[in-house]
């Protein structure tokens, strides 16, 4: 029986794997990192057009008929594991000696997408890029540009380490069982460098959270609840004019660019 609890939806169309697979770009040099092969759908198509395949599987009812399903293919490494507690910088190296470029791809466990997709960005693997089948609204809400409601702290996370951009979206019928969501595979290049460069990276992250805790509030009432005390808004002020923002702009209007400068002048004030 499926596990609903592990977000097992399995994709039963050729026509999106291969859509899936070739957003990838992959080929006989590239490797392929899989999470949550399930019953080898994508996997097969993978082993068919990557060099190497590693996919890592949690349920270990799957493992037989993973095995059994990948048994014509050579290329193939199944890790029985939970991707978050595995150490991923290591299976990477011991997964794909020979080559250079790796992709990840994957028809997410939609309950554990975004520690995933953040655990693949922020450990700085060597990626080339990811190709993911997610929720449309979590797809929507990392491809989105500042002044829309769908922008957030996950579009600048996602936006720092890569440039996002959806591939298509996939109607609900195509998997088995169907979620009651709609689907939509977004392909995230990872950047060689940051977006913007920042000095201080936990703290930058710190200052968009904050900026975003209360969406409705503006920018300057939601950091003056986070960084200073009641009596210090002439404080914030002088930052916010620094920074060449307006005290009354929400934190969805910033740009990832503006967040950067704002961190560093926040930043050298609250330490002096
Ligand atoms: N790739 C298959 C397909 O496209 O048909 C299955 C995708 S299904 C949406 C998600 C898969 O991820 C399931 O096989 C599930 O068991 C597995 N999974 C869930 N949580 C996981 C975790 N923390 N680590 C690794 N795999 C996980």
């Amino acid at each position: 029986s499926l596990k609903k609890s592990l977000g097992q939806n399995f994709l039963i169309d050729l026509n999106i794997l291969d859509k899936i697979v070739s957003a990838a770009g992959l080929d006989r040099t590239r490797g392929a990192l899989e999470i949550g092969p399930g019953i080898g759908a994508l996997t097969e198509q993978l082993a068919k057009a990557a060099g190497r395949v590693a996919a890592v599987e949690i349920d270990q009812r799957l493992l037989p008929i993973l095995a059994d399903t990948l048994a014509p293919y050579d290329n193939v490494r199944i890790v029985h594991g939970d991707v978050l507690k595995l150490d991923l910088k290591e299976l990477v190296r011991e997964a794909f000696p020979d080559v250079d470029k790796i992709s990840v791809v994957a028809n997410l466990p939609y309950y554990v997408t975004t520690p995933i997709v953040m655990k693949l960005l922020e450990e700085k693997l060597p990626l080339d890029n990811i190709v993911v089948m997610i929720q449309k609204e979590v797809a929507e809400r990392m491809a989105a540009k500042p002044g829309g409601k769908e922008y957030g702290s996950l579009s600048i996370a996602v936006q720092y380490y890569g440039e996002p951009e959806l591939v298509t979206i996939v109607p609900h019928t195509v998997f088995i069982p169907q979620p009651n969501v709609d689907s939509a595979v977004i392909r995230i290049k990872i950047r060689e460098t940051p977006a913007v460069e920042v000095e201080d990276e936990r703290f930058f992250f710190e200052v968009v959270h904050a900026s975003f805790a209360q969406r409705r509030k503006t920018i300057s009432n939601n950091l003056l609840s986070r960084f200073f005390a009641k009596g210090e808004r002439d404080k914030l002020d002088k930052v916010l004019q620094e920074s060449g923002i307006e005290p009354s702009r929400r934190g969805e209007t910033l740009s990832i660019e503006e967040y950067a400068r704002l961190s560093g002048i926040l930043k050298r004030h609250l330490n002096s």
